[in-house]
């Protein structure tokens, strides 16, 4: 089923992001993962190496994962509201976040994860409504189709403005107790 769905998405074409992309980014983890973690779009680095968040924003969050005391393989699975790089990592048009959202909803199907985190506005926006911002609506729990969802700032946006790390990290720690709470009580993590 997985490799079905793996098959469509990496040779799909429905948006304009089909002629200028390197790599389609079906995503990374564990196909089983009680969180799923979802971003804007690919950059210039995950074109070029078919993988998400492996530039600087994506060390950045493995950085976060890790204090959380979760990893890639185990924890988590990483895909984007888009899954081709728009050109020059402009924000995705409407019209590409609804012609690829019903690929992340069918991984999202598939993977029936228990937190869903959201990276950032256009994330935020894309899955639980426009009216939405995430300087109101970060590390606050939203409930959307039944699932748990805590909005987060986006790493490259902690890049840019490392006062927004202090934050973010308190909406982590929340996620690591919800966790706790909802999949494995003595899940370790040395700093929560
Ligand atoms: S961005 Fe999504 S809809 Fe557009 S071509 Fe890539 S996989 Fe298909």
């Amino acid at each position: 089923m997985i490799s079905k769905l793996r098959d469509e998405i990496l040779n799909c074409t429905k948006c304009p992001l089909a002629k200028t992309r390197n790599h389609v980014i079906f995503g990374e983890g564990n196909l089983h993962a009680p969180i799923m973690i979802i971003g804007e779009a690919p950059g210039r680095d995950e074109d070029i190496q078919g993988r998400p968040f492996v530039g600087k924003s994506g060390q950045l969050l493995d950085k976060i994962l890790s204090a959380c005391g979760f990893t890639r393989e185990q924890h988590v699975f990483i895909s984007n509201i888009v899954k081709c790089r728009p050109p020059d990592n402009r924000v995705p048009t409407t019209e590409e976040m609804i012609t690829c959202l019903p690929w992340l909803y069918e991984q999202m199907e598939l993977i029936d994860p228990k937190i869903i985190i959201l990276l950032g506005a256009t994330a935020l926006r894309a899955i639980c409504g426009s009216e939405y911002r995430i300087t109101q609506a970060r590390g606050n729990w939203i409930i959307w189709q039944n699932k748990l969802v805590m909005p987060v700032y986006h790493p490259a946006a902690l890049l840019r403005d490392p006062s927004l790390k202090r934050p973010t990290w308190e909406d982590f720690k929340k996620i690591v107790l919800k966790y706790r709470e909802l999949v494995d009580p003595a899940h370790f993590s040395e700093h929560v």
